[in-house]
């Protein structure tokens, strides 16, 4: 269960976040370092990580393209490697995240 206002953070490997402050902010997509706009942006929730010793808040956001490529690559794979989701419904919670996070970077951009 997702609170309101609070981003689920989608089970993906990103790359390291050792970035450009640009994609540490979100201003950038974490993959091929475009600028994403607030309309376009695909959230991929936020998380902590560890960069120069110190725990931040990372708000990961990609483009869109990025976004499809690699979720729904992480959700096949995911499918096929998880005992839960390769063998019955429903899927896991990662498995339905990942799911709905593909879904969701691949509906067109809301104008
Ligand atoms: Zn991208
Ligand atoms: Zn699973």
């Amino acid at each position: 269960m997702v609170m309101p206002g609070e981003l689920p953070s989608v089970p993906i490997e990103l790359p390291d976040p050792c970035l450009a402050t640009a994609q540490v902010c979100g201003r950038a997509c974490v993959w091929c370092a475009v600028t994403v706009n607030n309309g376009e942006a695909v959230d991929l929730g936020e998380r902590e990580v560890t960069a120069h010793g110190s725990v931040t808040r990372w708000f990961p956001r990609s483009c869109r393209p990025c976004a499809y490529t690699h979720l729904s690559e992480a959700s096949q794979r995911h499918r096929k490697e998880c005992k839960v989701c390769s063998t019955r419904l429903p899927w896991c919670r990662t498995g339905q995240a990942l799911f709905g996070a593909a879904m969701r970077a691949a509906r067109p951009v809301q104008r």
